[in-house]
């Protein structure tokens, strides 16, 4: 065995060997895969090997597509099969929401460049004579996808890297990792130490102990899984092609052609979790007991839908565990605190994500960034609240939804509340629909007197609509109270903190007293934050952001390699904080501070401490609503007290609380983006309009080059805000954006626009097509509506009202 290699991989299943494929491919040829037994003798070996372009984040699905279009590519370059049957996917629906879910899906393909189609039932059953069309409404098809042998994609990925100079040492198990003065690891065997320069946790099952090899807790935990395969089916006798695989959602089924039988699987509601505190040193290419008695149910609803397979034998039955995060996406990336150690777990479709993650991964590894926005299956979603129970609630409730659509307006149940505000229960109290939001409990929308605080779930509008309108209303007429303590919040301190930031953030750093919006770029001068920065004094900051960010930035200032004398932490739970928004809210504020808030004396982005009724607090006149507005801050003691005082002084001025679904209604009208929906690692600063925040004269900040360079070029394509006409639902995200039958661009987020009357879309399309007054079309829930670009905002253009 070698004694140093540049990266140590950790784990031979199908994650690892793509890893190790594509570290070699990239050139780091240095690379070394340790597995602990035979390959694949984790989840990898007894896998269904079904493989898909769906997720619910366009992103994955892009990166689902280049896995299964590389499969072609490592069989070549290896000589080994990968048991490819690319004999395509149908989805079908049992209900209207189901339904509406498939339309979406079609809708965002176009432009992700899958083929795609609504077919009819009678089509479907064509393509797999097996399905009982009664019990469905609607089918989609689609071109990608089928299924692959698991042991032969493995081994091709692994011969692949081999070719190209890397290393695989089997039956070597991991048993120790030291971190070494320079960053390197030491990685003790159990035949001999190998000092490495990276290591990456692919160890799949054990994931969860490898991480604590290195004392982090990941929020990972592995569930038991059947499928059956039955005897020779006489209905796909004398068939010339297979059938194509088969997704229920009602029935929570899959299904597939396994020689001349079937493959039947079934993601069960009340799921077992494997392994719950460690997972067995000896379990090895082994399966579960199989659990009929529990399992008969779902599989006879399967039976109903597909009847052929309830008339022959079960020819195999497998039960096996695999893991999953709690949102069911993978757990990919470096990890805070600790330094060059990766981790590419907690995947769940190994078959359909593998490829993508090696590529991301490596491209991380060796430059510094993966090369697109992977968000969604950054190991940084994740922070402090995601300990051990959550994920133990989390992961089987996800797992009971794996084959449940999830509406855009559902909040799921389990696991709540976990973080919770100090005037948690006062919101309670005013009807406040809870989010939750990086484990923090927001409010949503609140709930009338006398209303029900609920929502049904759906892609149309709900009961909220026009209880979310009055809200809108409510702040642009009067005033609103907002709670921002689910915001991303940092204390950057110091005596080179001023310097240190100007580095990190591509603005001009304020002035004590001021606030400045602040892009934050990586060295490809992508956006990496879009945050606001208060300057309390020459050495001391207030960094607010995107509370679902908030790992994500911190890992991002770790890796900024804060000097000696500049202090960044946290105040995701030291600070609380509330908006006051619309034309009244100076007036009830100013009844409550002795500072003097009148236009001229306390400007846009002007900063203060000061007191706030009885609470010591520091207020900014800043918002997200287009309006006069202020957000207080101060510490969870206070803040209660600061809320009852807001409330009793406003209560003569009509002082409403408005939620986050009335926020991102009320930023649309005035086409501000948001990081997270609009702006993500995938734009620049010329893309979003940012580059206006951008100090082009500062010398050096990360990601000035490339700023410059776009600068000089010009963007490719542009954030911009759409009306929507005639409209019955808004878009989710991620249509495509059309103009002439082609798709130019996609949709990043939504909402509809109460006081100004109209269905609002943001979105990227092509920068010369950027004009005001543009004509698309963006095909909502299967029905094509007219969308033209508004490039001024469509409330207060001019901004009188913010500036007033
Ligand atoms: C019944 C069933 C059906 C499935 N069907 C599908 C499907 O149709 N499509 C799909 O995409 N996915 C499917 N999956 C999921 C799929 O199996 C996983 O996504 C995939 O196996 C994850 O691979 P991995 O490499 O992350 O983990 P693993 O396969 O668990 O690999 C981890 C490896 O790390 C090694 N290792 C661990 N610790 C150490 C150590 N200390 N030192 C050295 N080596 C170590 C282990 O021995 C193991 O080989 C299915 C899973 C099950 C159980």
């Amino acid at each position: 065995m070698k004694d140093s290699a540049r990266a140590v991989i950790i784990g031979g299943g199908v994650v690892g060997a793509s890893v190790l494929y594509h570290l070699a491919k990239i050139g780091w040829r240095d690379v070394l895969l340790l597995e602990r037994s035979e390959l694949t003798s984790g989840s990898t070996w007894h896998a269904a090997g079904g493989m898909h372009t769906f997720n619910g984040e366009a992103n994955i699905s892009r990166l689902q597509k280049y896995t299964i279009d590389l499969y072609r590519e490592i069989e070549q370059l290896s000589g080994q099969s990968c048991g490819l049957h690319p004999n395509g996917g149908l989805m079908l629906a049992a209900t209207a929401g189901e339904l509406d879910s498939l339309k979406l899906i079609c809708s965002r393909a176009r432009y992700l460049g899958m083929e795609t189609e609504m077919i009819s039932l009678s089509e479907a059953q064509g393509l797999n004579p097996l399905i009982d069309t009664s019990h469905f409404i609607g089918a989609l098809w689609r071109a990608d996808g089928g299924h692959c042998d698991p042991s032969g994609t493995t081994h091709a990925y692994v011969k692949a890297a081999q070719q190209l100079g890397a290393s695989v040492e089997r039956f070597t198990r991991v048993l120790s990792l030291t971190p070494r003065p320079d960053g390197s690891w030491e990685v003790l065997t159990d035949k001999g130490t190998v000092l490495a320069e990276h290591v990456i946790n692919c160890a799949g099952l054990w994931a969860r102990e490898v991480g604590h090899m290195v004392g982090i807790e990941l929020p990972v935990l592995a569930m038991e899984h059947h499928y059956l395969i039955t005897e020779d089916l006489p209905e796909l006798a004398g068939r010339e092609r297979e059938i194509v695989n088969t997704t229920d959602y009602a029935g929570e089924i899959y299904m597939r052609q396994e020689r001349r039988g079937a493959l039947i699987g079934t993601y069960e509601p009340h799921g077992v979790v494997w392994a719950p505190v460690k997972t067995p040193d000896d379990f090895t290419m082994q399966l579960l007991p199989e659990d009929f008695e529990r399992l008969a149910p779902y599989f006879e609803v399967g039976f109903r839908h597909f009847p052929a397979l309830g008339r022959v034998g079960i020819r195999k039955a497998v039960n096996g565990p695999f893991t999953f995060a709690p949102d069911g996406n993978p757990l990919v990336g470096p990890v805070r605190g600790v330094r060059n150690y990766w981790v590419a777990c907690a995947v769940m479709a190994g078959f359909s994500q593998g490829g993508g993650i090696g590529l991301v991964l490596s491209r991380w590894m060796a430059e510094n960034d993966p090369g697109q926005d992977i968000l969604s299956m950054d190991v940084a979603r994740f922070g402090a609240f995601a300990t051990p129970k959550y994920t133990s609630l989390k992961v089987p409730e996800n797992y009971s939804r794996r084959f449940r659509l999830a509406y855009p307006n559902e909040e799921l149940a389990a696991a709540r509340p976990v973080r919770r505000s100090p005037i948690y229960e006062r919101l309670l109290e005013a009807g406040a629909v809870m989010g939750a939001n990086f484990g923090l409990e927001n409010a949503l929308w609140f709930a009338p007197a006398g209303t029900r605080a609920a929502e049904t779930p759906t892609y149309r509008r709900s009961e909220a609509f026009p209880i979310v309108r009055a809200e809108c209303q409510g702040v642009r007429g009067g005033v609103g109270i907002y709670e921002t303590t689910n915001y991303g919040k940092y204390e950057v301190t110091g005596r080179g903190a001023r310097a240190w930031l100007d580095r990190v953030f591509a603005c001009r750093i304020p002035k004590p007293g001021r606030l400045g919006l602040a892009p934050m770029l990586n060295p490809a001068g992508r956006i990496v934050g879009d945050l606001s920065i208060a300057c309390l004094a020459e050495d001391r900051f207030l960094i607010v952001g995107s509370g679902f960010a908030e790992e994500f930035h911190l890992r991002w200032f770790w890796l900024s390699a804060p000097p000696a004398d500049v202090f960044v932490r946290s105040a995701a739970s030291t600070l609380c904080g509330v908006s006051l928004a619309g034309p009244r809210s100076r007036e009830l504020l100013q009844r409550m501070t002795r500072i003097d808030l009148s236009a001229q004396a306390f400007r846009l982005f002007q900063v203060a401490e000061t007191a706030v009724g009885l609470t010591p607090a520091v207020l900014t006149r800043a918002g997200f609503t287009g309006e006069l507005g202020y957000e207080i801050w101060t510490t969870p003691d206070y803040f209660p007290t600061l809320y009852d005082e807001l409330r009793e002084s406003g209560a003569g001025l009509g002082l409403i609380h408005f939620g986050g679904r009335a926020l991102s209604s009320l930023r649309l009208e005035k086409a501000y983006g948001s990081f997270n929906k609009d702006f993500r690692p995938d734009y620049t600063p010329g893309e979003t309009g940012l580059d206006r925040y951008i100090d082009f004269s500062k010398p050096d900040f990360a990601g000035r080059a490339a700023a410059l360079a776009e600068r000089a070029a010009g963007p490719r394509r542009r954030f911009v805000v759409m009306e929507v006409a005639d409209a019955d639902a808004e878009v989710v995200g991620y249509e495509s954006i059309m103009q002439d039958g082609a798709a130019v661009g996609y949709v990043t987020s939504g909402a509809y626009g109460h006081c100004v009357g109209k269905s609002l879309a943001a979105g990227y399309v092509p920068a010369a097509l950027a004009r005001e007054g543009a004509r698309f079309e963006i095909d909502i829930l299967g029905e094509m509506h007219a969308a033209t670009v508004r490039l001024e905002p469509l409330y207060d253009p001019k901004g009188l009202r913010l500036r007033g």
